[in-house]
């Protein structure tokens, strides 16, 4: 099936799309550029009429259409046919049975972005959604502030589609970061600071400039592509929802947007409501929001990360209160991870399942695997653990961890005297 084939949309999606919501007091705005809500500063969100797709957007159209992020497109915010992002989304739901076994869990799944189309992490979804709303509203520039991966993948598809970009993140990223966006050509800009030093600049920034900043003024909208790894595993999963979802917090994008794809899923009686439960994973170097789900607290403390998952360091979300209520009424939980714990799940993923991961994804998977210790995830109810990114990225993490290779001459005596010690007077 050819990607390219278009999408037509089973309901005029200009219909569909009513508005945007202010998601602290829920005033209602029509359709425009605005992010935030004028009374109260809070975050807007975009407002679908599902009533219109109801028997309309079945498991069978969306099935029949091509396999990237648009076959879910009556629920994403964009009017015009897509063109960004043909190649991004449904990326594998691997059932993991080696890696089960070692965990003593009967059903786990890993849904894998790490090979995400073009840029290797989930953020080519938020980009692709993102990036169609910036034509849209006639934008030139685009821009973000990051922690590696949004300006990797803000910078391959901004080339695609022929946008202007700068790129902006906190210095001392790893080298697989920087190359990544650099090699598409950017302005990549190294703020001194940390990642929330660089989102407040970016604000400022974005009062001056007439950019569209895709995790700011296009926020609404960026999220909402998130919500296409949640579709994508209900539907992996033969159109049903896991009893357990790990998911990393970093900005607290993911996590919300994929407990709101099975709730539209629900609604639209596309699957059973089964009430899964969303479980929350940080490092401990920077773990605000598990710290205040652990204390059964209502309110975070903002902290200054520090911790080898530079890609989910954010001392500060901006979705952090949407998080801890989604965690706590799914009666969820959240954990955290330390370097050495995510190191050893990074080897852990690569030698049982053949995935190699960033250290996004080594927290992720070392949360579920404290949480199974636990008995927070029962063994027999099916989990799914979200591996956001990928580890040729983030080599640095376990270079020094994983041995070395051995050298020989090109010759037999040294093969077998090097490789086959044991072997070789037999
Ligand atoms: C951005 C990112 C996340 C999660 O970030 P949110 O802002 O919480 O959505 C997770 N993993 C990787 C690899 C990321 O780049
Ligand atoms: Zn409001």
């Amino acid at each position: 099936m050819h990607p390219h084939r278009p999408i037509p949309p089973v309901v005029d999606p200009s219909r569909v799309i009513k508005g945007l919501r202010c998601k602290e007091c829920g005033h209602f705005y029509e359709k425009s550029p605005i992010y935030v809500c004028e009374f109260d500063f809070g975050p807007l969100e975009v407002v679908y009429d599902y009533e219109l797709l109801r028997g309309k957007l079945t498991r069978e159209v969306i099935e029949s259409r091509p396999k990237n992020l648009w076959r879910y497109r009556e629920l994403l915010p964009v009017e015009s046919e897509p063109e960004i992002g043909l190649y991004s989304g449904c990326t594998p739901l691997v059932h993991a049975d080696r890696l089960a076994k070692r965990l003593g869990v009967e059903e786990l799944y890993i849904k894998d972005d790490s090979c995400n189309h073009p840029t290797f992490s989930y953020k080519d979804r938020v980009v692709s959604v993102a990036l169609s709303k910036a034509k849209e509203f006639g934008y030139k520039t685009v821009s973000c502030a990051s922690t590696g991966n949004l300006g990797n993948s803000v910078s391959a598809h901004a080339a695609r589609a022929g946008f202007e970009t700068y790129i902006f993140v906190p210095a001392g990223l790893e080298i697989g970061k920087i190359v990544g966006s650099l090699v598409y050509h950017p302005t990549l800009v190294e703020v001194e600071g940390n990642y929330d030093d660089v989102n407040r600049f970016c604000s400022e920034l974005g009062e001056k400039y007439r950019w569209a900043f895709v995790n700011i003024n296009l926020r609404p909208y960026y999220t909402e592509g998130a919500k296409t790894y949640g579709f994508e595993v209900a539907e992996q999963l033969g159109w049903r929802l896991p009893q357990h979802i790990v998911v990393p917090v970093a900005g607290g994008t993911i996590l919300p947007r994929v407990y709101r794809a099975f709730r539209e899923f629900v609604t639209l009686g596309l699957v059973e409501d089964t009430k899964p439960r969303f479980h929350a994973a940080q490092a401990a170097g920077c773990s605000p929001i598990v710290t205040a789900i652990k204390e059964r607290s209502e309110v975070f403390r903002p902290v200054k990360p520090n911790t080898i998952a530079k890609s989910i360091a954010i001392g500060n979300p901006a979705d952090g209160y949407e998080v801890m209520d989604i965690v706590r009424k799914t009666g969820g939980w959240g954990e955290e991870a330390t370097d050495e714990e995510i190191i050893d799940a990074i080897k852990l993923l690569a030698e049982t399942e053949g995935i190699f991961t960033e250290t996004a994804g080594g927290t992720t998977l070392a949360v579920a695997k404290k949480l199974i210790e636990q008995g927070v995830l029962p063994r027999d109810e099916s989990i799914v653990v979200s591996i956001t990114g990928n580890g040729m990225k983030t080599q640095e993490a376990v270079a020094d961890h994983i041995g070395a290779p051995v050298r020989i001459q090109p010759n037999l005596a040294s093969f077998e005297e090097v490789c086959l010690g044991a072997l070789a007077g037999v």
